[in-house]
């Protein structure tokens, strides 16, 4: 809800994976139309197209950096790529089967579920053969090079200082046991703390790449993102911050009379940009990931009680304790009262940090 920073050591960690990338890429785009072959028993004629594509897609991370790109950037990797596809795989010796397996490949170079969930370090590894020759192949070890920390999706999330999801705020996104990223284990475990903001079905070649990485619950990430593709304008959490987009209010009249009974329908997101209240990114946020009508059923218990402390404190409490404890008069004893102590920047460490802020 507050926008994504990566900090400064996550960016020089990342980019020793990157630079490892770059050399498979490179390695296939100088000729290794065997080792593709043989790995997947392509036709020639195939892995002569292939061998085009990988020299482009290199010349294209030459240019730019897949793994670091920032917001633009990762829209213009997608539409280069696709320029590539097009001109190279078009007609009839590129069939949606090899699509498929193309895309097999691209999984496991740019390998998020093998490799940076399980900081693992993918690179190329040639080892000599009995005849006196060397073959080279693409590993995932658990060895990093000296001098590095090894690196995933554990390290990166705590990087992140975030603990509940960054599009509903209300989730949990840890689903690792410890700092190195091991995944939890058992039948109702969720394996991803990330989802991918360009579905890495769909976009492989961006599925390491850092700011398509956005923190999210099991709800957001797999139920809501599976059954359909995102809309575009959707804030990306790294490119803006949601809390300064938009805002939650309830109207203050009526939770009063409704005292006792909380009805969830008082609660509104509003724009705080009055000229973007008909394109806002936030909004439309939180109509695809349904957040304001997942907070009115989901968590109407949760919610409702925040609402009668808020009246509570404000109209019978707060004077009298005021009295016998001066020190908390004002906003401290306010947050105090209510729970909610912590500042704007933390709000991604806070279950409904957002909303809880917005009305104080
Ligand atoms: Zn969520």
């Amino acid at each position: 809800m507050q926008k994504l920073i990566i900090p400064a050591y996550a960016l020089r960690q990342h980019r020793l994976l990157s630079d490892s990338i770059k050399k498979i890429l490179e390695w296939l785009a100088s000729g290794n139309a065997l080792y593709l072959s043989s790995r997947a028993s392509y036709s020639i004629k195939l892995s002569r197209t292939l061998l085009q594509y990988f020299k482009q897609l290199y010349a294209l991370y030459k240019k730019v950096d897949f793994l670091l790109a920032d917001i633009k950037q990762m829209s213009a990797i997608i539409e280069e790529e696709e320029k590539i596809r097009n001109t190279i795989c078009s007609g009839k010796k590129w069939s949606e089967e090899d699509e498929k397996q193309l895309n097999g490949i691209l999984v496991r170079i740019f390998g998020y579920d093998e490799g940076f969930s399980k900081s693992k370090y993918i690179h190329l590894e040639t080892k000599p053969l009995s005849n006196g020759g060397e073959r080279t192949s693409i590993v995932y070890s658990d060895e990093w090079p000296k001098g590095n920390n090894s690196w995933g999706a554990g390290k990166y999330l705590r990087a992140l200082r975030i603990r509940y999801c960054a599009y509903c705020n209300a989730e949990s996104v840890s689903a690792f046991d410890d700092i190195n990223g091991h995944l939890v284990s058992g039948d109702y475990s969720h394996h991803t703390a990330f989802d991918h903001f360009y579905e890495k079905t769909k976009y492989p070649f961006l599925a390491l790449t850092l700011r398509n990485l956005v923190p999210a619950c099991f709800r957001c990430n797999t139920m809501i993102r599976n059954a359909k593709p995102l809309n575009k304008q959707c804030l990306n959490p790294y490119d803006g911050s949601f809390d300064e987009l938009v805002s939650f209010k309830y109207d203050k009249k009526t939770v009063e009379e409704y005292y006792w009974k909380y009805d969830p329908k008082h609660l509104l997101l509003e724009s705080r940009n009055p000229l973007l209240t008909n394109n806002n990114p936030a909004i439309v946020l939180n109509d695809e990931f349904r957040i304001l009508d997942c907070y009115k059923t989901l968590y109407d218990v949760e919610i409702g009680e925040f609402y009668r402390k808020l009246i509570w404190y404000n109209r019978h409490q707060l004077d009298g304790t005021f009295t016998s404890f001066p020190q908390l008069s004002g906003s401290i004893g306010r947050k105090f009262f209510l729970g909610v102590t912590f500042n704007k920047c933390d709000i991604n460490l806070h279950r409904f940090g957002k909303l809880f802020l917005d009305f104080l």
